[in-house]
């Protein structure tokens, strides 16, 4: 196996994947280094929903969404809130990036096979005014075939690449330095871990058996972030968002660790925006774990009724799906970690969606017939009725009285008086009578309904929550649940990486998730979901065009 190729590619996720592919389109040879084994290819992606943001697309319109560039760009402004001098190359991402999902990213992905589930998902909707947080329309585009079906293409064309000898994969291989010859990054090195058949997503074994090192003309850093690593998210917890979390589950695979972040900042790159990241308030620990510390997301409609660990309603507009991270800054101001929905059978059935390919059979699978028992089936999905009966975090009783009694038992705290929980939620049904109310989520919910994909799939029609004909009652304790890293290493608009002296440096290019998704951040201090899949598809299609063409 030759030990040099025009461009070496430090991970095989679906960034390094979309970079290796562009090379091998241009007629260049791609070495793909990655420390896990063949079964893991395309990293986190994999696992993910496969959502994507896009606008103004044939889905939308269908649905009579009227959108447009200008209306996604200033969503994406008043949920990024650049203001830092180091902005300046996110922000010319975020633009460049919302022109992509506004012209070619949706013909770009069905030329090469890829399709959408009809209903689009209105994620992060804010709930402030024009210019502030959130979706003002819906846009969160699910893959048909969910993680899976976003990986599919790009591992077809590099297998295709590795077939005619262009791409090399080396599994196993973990980069531990760069190699800087005259001021240019020419190369890797590191450790030939044992092979190991543990399998996707299972953490494998560091057991080095030799070591390696590759030459190239240039290096493209596609690792991912940091959010595996929970030592590491507590050292970059931003003070805004209060004491870094004791205690927090896992949305990604071990490998998501941030090693490789630490040794390309160690060669001079320059990192940042670091304190950036997205972190989700409701996450449900896994009864049938993957990977350690194993937490699923709830995708939450509008209707269950939110509760801190003292009992209080979080306050408006902090509803589910509004502010994830306005969500997590208020959980942490109580004192305690974790927070509550209280709903009924009749919101879980409708409104529970579990992000990851894993707890989506249908979608995933691609099976139209058993999707289309979201909207017609008695109970909830069956991966959502399999946490409702065995997940740790899952009470269901009938009556408030036990269900307190039970939510105080699983915390600990003996914090909830039902008293005041029920004065809160009596409240709230009485204002459910009417379609013009003053319960601002209660506003939420009519509105949401007014949109046909909610109505079909994602809102219940409006009800009392303590009405026993929708029970039983549910109450899920939710926990904090690390995902991703928003900054990243400052990279301009073909990915080049900017050294710590603000000069680029000569062979080196960051794409996805180890650059912020582009430029070091082009979120900003908040994403408006389903973007970051397609950070990895532009960042890493711009580096792979760019090292391409410089490698001559
Ligand atoms: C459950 C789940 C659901 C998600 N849902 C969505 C969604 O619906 N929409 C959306 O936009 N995003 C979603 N995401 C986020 C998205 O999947 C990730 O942000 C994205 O896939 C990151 O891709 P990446 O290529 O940058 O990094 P990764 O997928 O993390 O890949 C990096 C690779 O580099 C390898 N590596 C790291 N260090 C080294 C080293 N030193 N040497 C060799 N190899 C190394 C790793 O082993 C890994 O394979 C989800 C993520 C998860 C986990």
């Amino acid at each position: 196996m030759a030990d040099e190729a025009d461009v070496i590619v430090v991970g095989g996720g679906l960034a390094g994947l979309v970079a290796a592919t562009e090379i091998t389109d241009a007629g260049k040879r791609v070495i793909v280094v990655e420390q896990e084994g063949e079964q893991s290819l395309g990293g986190q992606a994999f696992w993910s929903f496969g959502g994507l943001f896009l606008v103004d697309s044939p889905e939308q319109r269908r649905l009579g969404i009227k959108d447009s560039y200008d209306l996604a760009l200033q969503d994406w402004m008043g949920t990024a809130g650049f203001d830092r001098d180091e902005d300046h190359w996110p922000k010319r991402w975020a633009e460049a990036y919302v022109a992509f999902a506004a012209g070619e990213k949706r013909s770009w992905l069905r030329a090469m096979g890829h399709r959408i589930f009809p209903v689009i998902g209105w994620a992060e909707r804010g709930g402030y005014d024009a210019m502030g947080h959130g979706n003002s329309v819906p846009r969160f585009h699910v893959t048909w075939g969910t993680g899976p079906g976003i990986v599919e293409p790009f591992e077809r064309r590099a297998r295709e690449a590795q077939a005619s000898g262009r791409l090399t994969f080396r599994f196993r291989h973990r980069v531990d330095a760069l190699h800087i010859t005259g001021g240019a990054v020419d190369g890797v090195s590191g450790a030939i871990l044992a092979s190991d058949s543990a399998e996707r997503g299972r953490s494998s074994s560091r057991q080095i058996i030799g070591d390696f090192t590759l030459r190239a003309q240039a290096v493209i850093v596609a690792s991912g972030g940091i959010g595996g690593n929970h030592d590491l998210v507590r050292q970059n917890w931003p003070k805004r968002l209060g004491d870094a979390p004791k205690n927090m589950i896992s949305g990604v695979p071990e490998h998501v660790d941030g090693r490789m972040i630490g040794i390309t900042e160690a060669a001079g790159a320059r990192l940042i925006n670091r304190d950036r990241m997205w972190h989700y308030v409701e996450g449900i620990r896994n009864w049938n774990p993957i990977w350690p510390r194993h937490g699923i997301r709830i995708l939450p409609g509008p209707s269950s009724m939110w509760f801190d660990a003292t009992g209080t309603r979080l306050p408006a507009p902090l509803f589910p799906g509004s502010d994830t991270l306005g969500q997590l800054q208020y959980i942490m101001s109580t004192g305690y970690e974790y927070s509550w929905f209280v709903l009924t059978q009749s919101i879980i059935k409708k409104e529970f969606a579990l992000s990851g390919s894993e707890q989506n059979p249908d979608l995933t699978g691609k099976s139209w017939l058993m999707t289309a028992r979201r909207a017609t089936n008695k109970g909830a999905p069956a991966p959502v009725e399999a946490f409702k009966t065995k997940g740790a975090d899952f009470i269901v009783r009938d009556n408030l009285a036990d269900l307190v009694t039970a939510m105080n038992k699983l915390s600990g705290d003996n914090l909830l008086k039902l008293d005041f929980v029920k004065a809160q939620i009596e409240a709230r049904d009485r204002e459910i009578e009417n379609p013009y109310v003053k319960d601002a989520q209660v506003m939420n919910i009519h509105n949401a309904r007014r949109y046909i994909g909610d109505r079909l799939i994602r809102t219940a029609k409006p009800h009392r929550i303590l009405d026993p004909a929708q029970g039983p009652l549910i109450a899920v304790k939710l926990n904090i649940l690390t995902r991703k890293t928003l900054g990243g290493f400052e990279t301009d608009l073909d990915s080049r990486v900017f050294g710590h002296d603000g000069q680029v440096m000569k062979g080196l290019y960051a794409v996805g998730e180890a650059a912020g998704f582009g430029g070091g951040g082009m979120h900003g201090y908040r994403s408006l979901e389903g973007t970051f899949l397609g950070g990895c598809l532009f960042s890493g299609r711009n580096a792979g065009r760019a090292a391409a063409k410089d490698a001559g």
